[in-house]
């Protein structure tokens, strides 16, 4: 089948606007089906993830991991000479062979694709059938949204005269900040906020609200906050007037803080302050697709927006934040659609990382989440000192908790922050998809020795919660 075509316009089975992390799988999900496929994308293949989150960061982290252990290489009984010096272009270059491989594949897979027609450039609605890029009008009785995200930027005072950073152009430095200023003390500050300390640049956080990552129970902001201060990562939480200036060639943002100095002075001001959808920009008024007060497109539990023949996929929906709940709506859509399901985005269960390190695995609800809901539960809780991997391994900061719901015997929710956090969690987690009770667990017997094998005695040791 090839797509109907006269000079400037053509008609697709289906139109998929963006090649994040949704749009290029449901891409190959529909011409596998025999479809015609029309897929835009203005800017770079394989979008934020690729680009600018998931895959820059974790690859500079692992440098930061790198340069940490080297300097610890003493306390394992290793000397490797000299002092440890970072060059800041070679991180950058590994970075981005790293980014390009990944953004080629994508590309090329789309490029390669049959039945699959690539369009490079900004695709604006003209109707709820019709989108307009580059001049050329494409039209299809199916459309997938997939347009992501991009930082926020807070109005606060000041804020236009300071040279501020965001994921993406921090990503481009090619020398180290001298003092770093991260303006968010969560996920994403404090991946950055971590991994420039590790190359060596002084850093402070300033948090608005009262501790870091306070989307966590107060236990795990609290070692959060333990691990960045062994680094001598600067905290400044409870920041409720933040504003900024420059002085002397410096920026410095005023924090207004109850307690210690009301200034922090840096090179570099970096805003991890949240995102926001990149749905302005669509023409969603022309195809009758509404959207939230924050710009976030209105969907179903299987991803319909509001006008029929229409979907929204991944960060723009606001059902999600994050890779893999964006690749599971493809799921959802693809699976909906094309193999009879009925897959529902409420049955996803909530799970991430945070890729500090040591890492936080999230899974579920927090005490805080499930006590608002209600639940009557018990909590298996355990430092990481008291994990023998962990302790063999000399990376003991850190704890992992579960929680079990008294009534239906099933795991609630579980933080797992300590080394292999990122990892370990997932048996918690599958434990949890297969609705089986907490018991098939707490018997199964895990390797020896791993931080996963702790967790089977996690579950045997549940206690009611504290007060
Ligand atoms: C610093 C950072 C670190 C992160 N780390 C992680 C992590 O470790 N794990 C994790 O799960 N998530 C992480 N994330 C989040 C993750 O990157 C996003 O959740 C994910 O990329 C969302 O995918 P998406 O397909 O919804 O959108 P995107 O990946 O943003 O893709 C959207 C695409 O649409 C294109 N587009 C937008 N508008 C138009 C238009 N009008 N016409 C044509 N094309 C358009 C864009 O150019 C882009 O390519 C991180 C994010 C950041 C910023």
């Amino acid at each position: 089948m090839s797509p109907a075509a006269t000079q400037n316009s053509a008609t697709f089975d289906a139109i998929i606007i963006g090649a994040g992390q949704a749009g290029p799988a449901l891409a190959a999900r529909l011409t596998g089906a025999g479809m015609t496929v029309a897929l835009i994308e203005r800017h770079l293949f394989g979008g934020t993830c690729v680009n600018t989150g998931c895959t820059p960061t974790k690859t500079l982290i692992a440098s930061a991991k790198v340069a940490h252990q080297a300097r610890r290489a003493g306390e394992f009984g290793v000397h490797i000479g000299a002092t440890v010096s970072i060059d800041p272009r070679a991180l950058k270059a590994r970075k981005e062979a790293v980014v390009g491989r990944s953004r080629a594949g994508v590309e090329n897979g789309l490029r390669s694709m049959e039945r699959c027609t690539v369009f490079k450039g900004h695709a604006h609605f003209q109707s709820p059938h019709q989108v307009r890029v580059e001049g050329a009008l494409l039209q299809a009785k199916r459309i997938f949204i997939n347009v992501g995200g991009r930082a926020r930027v807070p109005e606060l005072p000041g804020i236009e005269r300071v040279p501020y950073l965001n994921n993406s152009s921090i990503l481009e430095l090619e020398s180290l900040p001298r003092h770093l200023v991260v303006i968010g003390g969560s996920y994403i500050g404090l991946e950055f906020a971590q991994m420039f300390r590790r190359f060596g640049s002084a850093v402070t956080v300033i948090e608005k609200g009262p501790r870091l990552v306070w989307h966590e129970d107060p236990d795990i902001s609290e070692a959060i906050a333990g691990i960045f201060d062994n680094e001598g990562i600067a905290v400044r939480t409870g920041a409720e007037c933040i504003h900024f200036d420059t002085r002397g060639g410096e920026v410095v943002a005023g924090v207004s803080c109850k307690n210690g100095e009301p200034e922090v002075t840096g090179s570099h001001v970096l805003l991890a302050v949240g995102r926001r959808p990149n749905t302005d920009d669509l023409g969603l008024e022309h195809a009758g697709v509404a959207v939230d007060d924050q710009g976030y497109i209105t969907v179903d539990d299987e991803l319909r927006t509001t006008t029929p023949g229409i979907w929204a996929l991944g960060d723009c929906n606001g059902r999600g934040a994050f890779t893999h709940t964006a690749y599971n709506d493809h799921e959802i859509v693809a699976g909906n659609l094309l193999d009879g399901e009925s897959a529902k985005v409420t049955n996803r269960i909530a799970c991430y990382g945070l890729f500090i390190d040591p890492p936080l695995g999230r899974v579920g609800l927090t005490e805080a989440q499930a006590r608002a809901r209600g639940h009557r539960f018990r909590v298996g809780k355990r430092p990481m000192t008291r994990v023998s991997r962990a302790v063999e391994k000399g990376e003991t900061q850190g704890l992992m908790k579960v929680l079990v719901d008294d009534a239906s015997q099933q795991i609630l929710g579980a933080a797992v922050l300590g080394v292999g956090g990122d990892e370990a969690v997932h048996c918690i987690l599958d434990t949890m998809a297969a609705r089986a009770p907490f018991t098939t667990l707490k018997h199964a017997v895990h390797i020896h020795p791993t931080v996963s094998e702790l967790i089977p005695t996690l579950l045997g040791e549940l206690q009611p919660p504290a007060a």
